[in-house]
């Protein structure tokens, strides 16, 4: 009897920690099981945070009203394509997540693969940090991708369930395929094959801001396309009535900033700085909007930098451990060690200016040029309420707490965007009130256990007495 209850004591001692929800030490999921929300993560390329302030976007509006808008969100640095979406997809930093450019490069056989040929190469994606869909994937959900940077890699093995890269030569703006694309992740991918998470990625209005500049007419008509689209995805998602169980957020990597043209400024030319030379340099990545990275030829980086230093009131010169803390851009042995960082309206050229874009990003992501634009609307979130900027590195875990999944190390924080959330005291609580529950079940079978063995003892101790005397 004695062994028995204190084998009872014993259980009922362990079960506390076996029992507790993994999330017990945070705030709690929104859901889990099949009351779990689905959720679709949407950017738009280089929507720039008041690019809906200069062109009427009623869809957008609505989407405003409906759910939550905030000013903007601030991206990481470097502020380019592949950084950023990776730093969605895993709430790290760019010098903790490594796809530290849009570029692939090998500083010894001086290749270099472009943007598209990248998204190919699986070593520079798989690099220690795991996007959402393949933690979602581990932790029993379904998660698809649709030309979201990054989709066509594997990482530790795995790749997003569901999968759509674009093909070599894609058109990034034709509004006709973007319905098709849209049509297929709510209809096939949410609707039939039950997913629980999709990233949706679109080109635009990135490339019109390139190619026009941020303030032409052209990239108003653009943002209006995503005006409509945004219309077209919500209409969708009520026809396959969805719209009570799929929360939806919508960024973009970065904005733009107008590049200011020939005759009105000095241009950035490196190759006209006196003291500098290429022939001391091993490896150059220019050309490249308004941020350059160096590898000078052995004892020659005090050379480079002190000819680079000062040389144009609008270029900033780093050497890589001394880039600012702020900018989360120095450690990471990909960094090169040399970073050139121009001013808004500059970009930094090598031999000859050989970029004529209108509109670039790629700068200090403190510009407010590169700030972006975030929206969200489901049932998880609040209705008609306006708040404070975030950072893109806090998107991952509001992404993990909607989808109820254990999120991987980050550098986001929940408490930066809970407050878009509908306090939860039904399902949520539910859960709550369910452990609560079961812990104190636990704590009565420990108190009952111990009288058990209490009465067992005395009794015992009475009887041997009684026996002795
Ligand atoms: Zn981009």
């Amino acid at each position: 009897m004695l062994l028995l209850c204190l084998a009872v004591l014993c259980l009922t001692a362990s079960s506390p920690c076996d029992a507790a929800p993994p999330w017990k030490s945070g705030l709690q999921p929104v859901f889990t099981g099949s009351a779990r929300n689905k959720l679709l993560l949407i950017s738009f390329d280089g929507f720039r945070w008041d690019y809906d302030q200069d062109v009427e976007t009623p869809y957008l509006d609505k989407m405003a009203q409906d759910g939550v808008k905030a000013v903007y969100v601030t991206p990481p640095f470097l502020t380019i394509t592949s950084p950023s979406h990776f730093t969605m997809l895993t709430g790290r930093n760019v010098e903790n997540h490594g796809v530290i450019h849009n570029i692939w490069f090998n500083t010894i056989t001086q290749e270099k693969k472009q943007y598209y040929m990248t998204q190919f190469v699986d070593s520079y994606w798989n690099n220690g940090s795991l996007p959402i869909w393949i933690t979602a994937q581990r932790q029993g959900l379904k998660a698809g991708s649709l030309h979201f940077p990054g989709t066509a890699a594997t990482y530790k093995g795995e790749t997003v369930g569901v999968r759509q890269v674009e093909p070599r030569f894609y058109d990034h703006s034709n509004e006709t395929d973007w319905k098709l694309n849209i049509n297929k992740v709510i209809g096939e991918w949410f609707h039939q094959k039950d997913q629980d998470f999709v990233s949706l990625y679109f080109g635009e209005p990135d490339l019109t801001g390139h190619k026009y500049g941020p303030d032409s007419p052209k990239r108003r008509e653009m943002v209006q396309q995503v005006d409509r689209t945004v219309g077209y995805i919500r209409d969708k998602i009520q026809d396959y009535g969805l719209t009570d169980k799929l929360n939806i957020i919508i960024t973009a990597d970065h904005g733009m900033s107008t590049v200011l043209q020939d005759g009105l400024v000095e241009k950035i030319i490196l190759s006209k700085i006196p003291g500098f030379s290429f022939k001391d340099i091993q490896f150059q990545l220019l050309d490249y909007g308004p941020v350059g990275m160096l590898l000078p030829k052995e004892g020659m980086l005090e050379k480079v930098y002190e000819a680079l230093k000062g040389s144009h009131p609008h270029l900033h010169v780093y050497k890589k451990e001394e880039m600012p803390a702020r900018l989360h851009y120095s450690n990471h042995p990909r960094i090169l060690p040399i970073i050139l960082i121009a001013d808004p309206g500059y970009i930094v050229n090598g031999f000859l200016p050989v970029h004529y874009t209108k509109g670039e990003h790629g700068f200090d992501n403190e510009v407010m040029d590169m700030k972006a634009f975030f929206r969200v609307v489901g049932p998880d979130f609040r209705k008609n309420k306006i708040v404070d900027p975030l950072d893109l590195v806090d998107v991952y875990p509001l992404m993990c707490h909607l989808l109820g999944i254990n999120p991987e190390i980050n550098d986001g924080h929940l408490d930066n965007t809970k407050h878009m959330l509908v306090p939860k005291n039904n399902t949520g609580g539910d859960i709550n009130k369910k452990y609560n529950g079961m812990e104190a079940l636990i704590g009565f079978s420990a108190v009952i256990g111990f009288l058990v063995l209490l009465f067992i003892i005395t009794t015992s101790y009475n009887m041997c007495k009684r026996t002795r005397e």
